[in-house]
């Protein structure tokens, strides 16, 4: 008798330490499986959950790495698939999600954050903290000397139309509820999604 189990588990099994041809002689026997030696290039990778970074849809990707996590070992990812377990895409991704590891190894891959100076050609590479602060910096200057309280009418407005929130594509509900509350509590108007791309 053979025993029915899918793809995913048979290769749970295998990961045990059991050889997967072994267990095919016993009667596990996928054949997709079986007869695809690609998958064994998976083995031993770290696999590391994430979202498909283009579009609203938020697809769930698995990228497979080499690297044990030591300092000074960087994370080489070589395989980006679907996610089977993920709740929204269960395992598709459409041809720009299924291509993300050319995005990934991208050598214009935008990686830190930059920053050209007023009057400047130049893009200048500056730390996380750096640019937290001068956004912190430039948002409150520019909320200070255009936040709007009343109209000219006298009616209660409380508006600040001089400075714009682009969120993006792969938030989470949750994370783009959050972003919509601190974005609304500021009085800032001009906010949209970046979930056309
Ligand atoms: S671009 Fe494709 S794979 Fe990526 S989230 Fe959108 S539909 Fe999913």
């Amino acid at each position: 008798m053979t025993l029915r189990v899918t793809r995913r588990q048979f290769f749970k099994l295998g990961a045990a330490g059991m050889a997967t041809s072994s267990m095919a002689m016993m009667g596990f026997a996928p054949e997709p499986a079986v007869a695809s030696i690609r998958h064994f290039k998976l083995t031993g990778a770290k696999i590391t959950r994430s979202n498909c970074t283009y579009c609203s849809v938020g697809c769930g990707v698995l990228l497979y790495s080499r690297g044990d996590a030591a300092i000074n070992n960087v994370d080489d990812i070589y395989h980006v698939e679907g996610d089977p377990d993920h709740p929204v895409s269960r395992g598709s991704l459409c041809p720009k999600g299924a291509g993300l590891l050319d995005y990934i190894q991208s050598d214009s891959r935008l990686r830190y954050p930059q920053v050209r100076e007023a009057g400047s050609d130049e893009w200048k590479r500056i730390d996380w903290d750096e640019a937290l602060e001068r956004i912190a910096r430039h948002m409150k200057d520019d909320r200070d000397a255009n936040f709007v309280a009343d109209d000219e009418d006298g009616n209660t407005v409380n508006h600040w139309i001089s400075t714009g929130m682009l969120a993006a594509s792969a938030s989470t509900n949750e994370t783009a509820y959050l972003t919509h509350k601190v974005v609304r509590s500021l009085g800032m108007l001009a906010f949209d999604n970046q979930a056309r791309v």
